[in-house]
């Protein structure tokens, strides 16, 4: 039996590359002291107390099926958090829980286009969104933000694309860059999104992980509530990655719909997960801060000691949990450069073009390992940088 066109032409791209990650954790199980820097997967698990408060509502009853949409209750704590984040009235209503950021993100490309409608989104990407928008029927058309632009994409870029486009997909913070969207850059697009009736997906997973000024959510912009939906996730904020609880942030009238999706599809989150996620919300900042502050600390930690050397070029990022490197200097492609970084150091990073074309000639590296590991990690990636300048200058 054949299956669907549709099904196998989903991963057309983002497989360039990832074979280094495939190699370090196989490579890794074998029992190789390999030091992934390559996912965005914390070195913390899951907080005890919100896993109590996982088991108390599991033990508690809270095992059947949960509402479809969401426990009132976490809806009602994810509708104040945005209201007192980002100053826009949001309640229940425009509010569905989703099994994390990932199942959000289609469901608004299901929302937002129909078949075979062009669905932009901007490159450097996370891994999934080109399929991700082709497993919801839409055609994804990717635009370019710039490496000398600090990966800040030009409206203009943005413009020439935006004829007969039905949603953009943007990721501030994001990843892979680790750049944070300026207030400039966001009010072009979103005037751009008005001016070419566009729905903005604004994908915010790593909203709580910003190191230089603050997050700015373009659903707050001018007339922009009524055509954004926001995409959110308790899988970096909270390093509940397993857990599968997202959010997702859109007009009433949507939400409506994607309920309708959500009956047909996930079925909703487990109640028990939905509980954990609500102690997780109440518990207020410090949690939030316990688990972004690794993140700040070793981004500080690396811009130090790349500040001695001059061969790889860093990207300061500006948010999330990853380091942009310009390995351009060192005569190698980023994906030679991943593949022998790991062969002669045990370090596997990912190579940019994983990330698509604009991040070639970069490595991405996740500062996911413990600080003394991690400084460890990026001095030989420095030492195989350099003894590749070396190489090419004997
Ligand atoms: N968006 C971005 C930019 C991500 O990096 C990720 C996960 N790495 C997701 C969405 C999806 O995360 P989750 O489904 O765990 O919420």
């Amino acid at each position: 039996m054949q299956p669907s066109t549709r099904i196998s032409t989903l991963n057309t791209e983002g497989s360039d590359g990832w074979e280094v990650f495939y190699r370090a954790r196989q490579r890794a199980t074998a029992g190789e002291p390999i030091v992934e820097l390559t996912i965005g997967e914390h070195d913390v698990s899951t907080d005890p107390s919100i896993l109590a408060a996982m088991d108390a509502s599991a033990r508690g009853g809270h095992t059947g099926y949960a509402l479809v949409p969401g426990t009132h209750a976490l809806r009602q704590a994810v509708a104040t958090r945005v209201t007192e984040r980002t100053g826009v009235s949001t309640t229940p209503d425009n509010v569905m829980i989703t099994p994390g950021g990932q199942s959000a993100l289609f469901a608004a490309h299901m929302a937002a286009c129909d078949p075979g409608d062009r669905a932009l989104f901007i490159t450097p990407y996370y891994a999934t969104y080109p399929s991700t928008i082709r497993a919801a029927g839409a055609e994804p058309v990717a635009i370019a933000a710039r490496s000398e632009d600090a990966f800040q994409p030009r409206p203009s870029d943005i413009d020439a694309q935006a004829a007969n486009a039905k949603s953009l997909l943007i990721n501030s913070p994001n990843n892979p860059t680790g750049g944070v969207y300026t207030h400039a850059t966001l009010e072009g697009i979103a005037h751009l999104c008005q001016t070419h009736d566009l729905w903005l997906i604004s994908d915010e997973v790593y909203d709580t992980q910003v190191w230089d000024g603050a997050h700015l959510s373009p659903r707050s912009l001018p007339g922009m509530a009524e055509r954004t939906m926001v995409i959110g996730s308790m899988s970096k904020s909270h390093a509940m990655t397993g857990s599968r609880v997202g959010w997702i942030v859109a007009p009433e009238e949507i939400i409506a719909h994607l309920i309708g999706l959500a009956t047909n599809t996930t079925y909703g989150v487990p109640g028990f997960v939905q509980d954990a996620a609500l102690f997780a919300l109440g518990a207020g900042p410090e949690l939030e801060e316990k688990i972004a502050g690794p993140f700040r600390r070793r981004r500080d930690l690396a811009l130090r000691i790349l500040e001695q050397q001059n061969i790889l070029r860093a990207q300061p990022p500006s948010g999330a949990m990853y380091l942009m490197l310009d390995v351009r200097a060192t005569g190698l492609t980023c994906r030679d450069f991943a593949n022998q970084l790991l062969d002669e150091t045990l370090v596997a990073v990912m190579p940019g073009e994983s990330f698509g074309p604009a991040a070639q000639g970069h490595i991405r590296v996740a500062m996911t390992v413990g600080d003394a590991a991690f400084e460890e990690a990026l001095s030989k990636v420095i030492a195989f940088a350099k003894a590749q300048v070396a190489k090419g200058c004997a």
